[in-house]
Order: C-alpha cells, then sequence, then structure tokens
C-alpha cells in the first residue's frame, strides 16, 4: 500500500468520523471550508486542531499542526487531544506536546453554520522563544558577571565586593558569628611601576591578587577594591583566626619572589594589612571599613609589610 492510499484511508476515517458524529447534517467540505476560514487554517503557522468538544477527537488538523507533531496532519484526525499532549483549558496555557516540542495553547469554542460548535484549538510553536529566551538568559547571567568582575585580576570587583560584605555583615549580625575584613595594600607600588613599567605594575597586580586568593581559597572572599588596593573578608573567623590566615597571605608574598620585588626599597614585593572585625570594631560596614583603614595606615607607617589589628593578644602561632 502507497503513501496517497494510507491518505486516502485517513480522509475517508474522516468523514467517517464526521457523519457518525454528526449524523449527516454536515453535507460536504471540510470543517475549515464550512468556517470560512480554510485559508487562513491552511497558511497559518500556528497548528490548528478542530476538535469534538465533547471527546477530544480531532476532526481536522492544519499543516502546521502536522509539522508540529512531525506527521502528516491527516494523520492526526481521530488522535485525542490527550494523547497528543494538550492539556488544560484557556487561553496562552503552556504546555509539552507528546514528542517534548513547547508550545503555547489556546483553546476556544467555535460555532459552525449553527448547527455545532467545535473546538478550536491553537498551538503556538514556543521552541524559538524559548531558545531566544535561553540565549538572553545566559547574555545576561554572563553581562552581571563581567559588571562585577575586575577587568585585570578577574578578581570581583568593588561593586561586587560592597554586595557581599552586606551579606556577610547581614549574616554576623544575624547569627552573632565573627566576621573580620582587611585592607590589603601593595607597598611602594609607585616605584614598581616607575622602575618596571605600568605593563609590570599590572603583572604584579595579577601575581597578588593570585597569590591573595590561593592562601584564603575557600576560607575567605577577595576583591579588589581599585588601584593596588585589596580588600579580603574572612568572615567566621574569631580576630585571632583572621589574624593568623592575614599573616600567611603576607608571608607567602614577600616568600613569592616576583622578579619586579628585586628594585623595591624592601627588596621584595610587599603588602601591608590593616584589619578590623565585628563586634570588636563596631556593626556597621561604615565603621569597620574605616577601623581598617586606619590600621592599613598605621600599617604603613610601622613601615610596611606588617598586618596591623586592633586585637591585642597573642597570635594562634607565630609565622614567621
Ligand atoms: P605605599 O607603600 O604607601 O602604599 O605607596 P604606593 O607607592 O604603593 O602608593 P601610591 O598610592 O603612591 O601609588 C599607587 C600607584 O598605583 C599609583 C598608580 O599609578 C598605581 N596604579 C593604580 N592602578 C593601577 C593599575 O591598574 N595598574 C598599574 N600598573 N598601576 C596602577
Ligand atoms: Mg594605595
Ligand atoms: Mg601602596
Amino acid at each position: 500500500m502507497d503513501y496517497a492510499d494510507t491518505v486516502y484511508k485517513m480522509v475517508d476515517r474522516r468523514k467517517a468520523i464526521l457523519q457518525s458524529l454528526f449524523q449527516d447534517r454536515i453535507v460536504g467540505g471540510s470543517l475549515p471550508e464550512l468556517a470560512s476560514y480554510a485559508d487562513l487554517f491552511f497558511r497559518t503557522p500556528d497548528g490548528v486542531l478542530l476538535t469534538d468538544p465533547n471527546s477530544g477527537t480531532v476532526l481536522d488538523a492544519n499543516p502546521a499542526a502536522g509539522r508540529l507533531f512531525g506527521m502528516p496532519a491527516i494523520e492526526l484526525v481521530g488522535k485525542t487531544v490527550t494523547e497528543l499532549g494538550v492539556f488544560g483549558r484557556g487561553n496562552a496555557i503552556e504546555a509539552r506536546l507528546n514528542n517534548g516540542v513547547e508550545v503555547k495553547i489556546d483553546r476556544s469554542l467555535m460555532r459552525i453554520q449553527d448547527y455545532f460548535e467545535v473546538e478550536q484549538v491553537l498551538l503556538h510553536d514556543q521552541t524559538e522563544v524559548k531558545k531566544a529566551q535561553v540565549l538572553l538568559q545566559a547574555a545576561n547571567e554572563k553581562l552581571k558577571s563581567l559588571s562585577l568582575t575586575d577587568t585585570l585580576t578577574g578578581l570581583p570587583n568593588r561593586r561586587a565586593l560592597e554586595e557581599r560584605l552586606e551579606k556577610e555583615l547581614s549574616t554576623a549580625l544575624n547569627s552573632g558569628s565573627p566576621l573580620s575584613v582587611a585592607f590589603v595594600d601593595i607597598d611602594h607600588f609607585k616605584k614598581l611601576n616607575d622602575t618596571h613599567g605600568h605593563a609590570g605594575g599590572d603583572r604584579v597586580l595579577i601575581l597578588v591578587a593570585q597569590l591573595l586568593q590561593e592562601t584564603l581559597k575557600r576560607d575567605g572572599f577577595v576583591a579588589r577594591y581599585g588601584g593596588e588596593e585589596f580588600v579580603c573578608i574572612l568572615p567566621g573567623m574569631s580576630p585571632q583566626m583572621a589574624k593568623f590566615a592575614l599573616e600567611l597571605c603576607r608571608k607567602s608574598l614577600e616568600e613569592s619572589r616576583i622578579p619586579e620585588g628585586a628594585t623595591q626599597p624592601l627588596g621584595k614585593v610587599t603588602a601591608s594589612f590593616g584589619m578590623a572585625s565585628f563586634p570588636e570594631d563596631g556593626n556597621t560596614l561604615d565603621g569597620i571599613l574605616k577601623v581598617a583603614d586606619l590600621l592599613l595606615y598605621d600599617a604603613k607607617s610601622q613601615g610596611r609589610n606588617i598586618v596591623v589589628t586592633s586585637f591585642i593578644g597573642q597570635p594562634l602561632k607565630r609565622v614567621s
């Protein structure tokens, strides 16, 4: 049996369904012709199913519906809407057809020639819309990530830092857990730039950023604050522990033997640290950052390459 025979059989089946349903009240013509919208029915890119409102049986289907279901439209005739994956009532119903195609469905009753009603099921293919939505979402995420990242070092930038600081302080305030924040400023960086050029300075900034991040790993959040200044957030650590972690950073930097450091006043690339803690040094971001900044100046005036905190007591362990 060739394809034409199959189609003829289907057409006969459609006629049989119509005749049994409407007991020959309709003579000749397909349902869409009777509804005077045949042209639209055949040309519209949306899938259209005309169904028996009582049983949900498909009485006719347009070519676009056939394309949606991946079969000749005629083969949809006789199937029920439930079989095809069409559920729900009303308009703009989001659904996934039985073949996985995502559609928006509009269902409405249509009176035909005062005799009877059929249900018109419009199927709007959402595949392209969904694809565009996924691309748009990815682009938005990329844009958001770019807006929060420092282009030179790849570290979170000042904006990201501010968001994170607010989040961490609110966690600390709610849970009563400690929080420390440190300003980190590379020593004599201007001299480094003057000696090795801006590109040399940039190289050092990248290396210092990596080193801070690698040393603190998941225990801390490191951001580029601007210029040759970084900020480390150390959540959940007591001031002793946070100071210990920053000492590790300071020490790894001076021991890292970055080549450009040889010409620096201290003979190596170093940084000074000013650390402040919640609740010891304040309970607002401005207050804590102000103390950390003041302590950074203290570190500079004490000769640089040092971690200064307001915490008085024995460090957990001597690092140097
Ligand atoms: P101190 O030890 O007191 O911190 O002295 P310093 O020389 O590090 O501090 P100063 O504020 O005098 O100089 C910082 C320099 O950092 C000045 C500026 O040109 C340079 N700088 C800021 N941003 C960048 C950057 O993105 N790349 C490079 N290469 N240099 C930068
Ligand atoms: Mg500075
Ligand atoms: Mg500096």
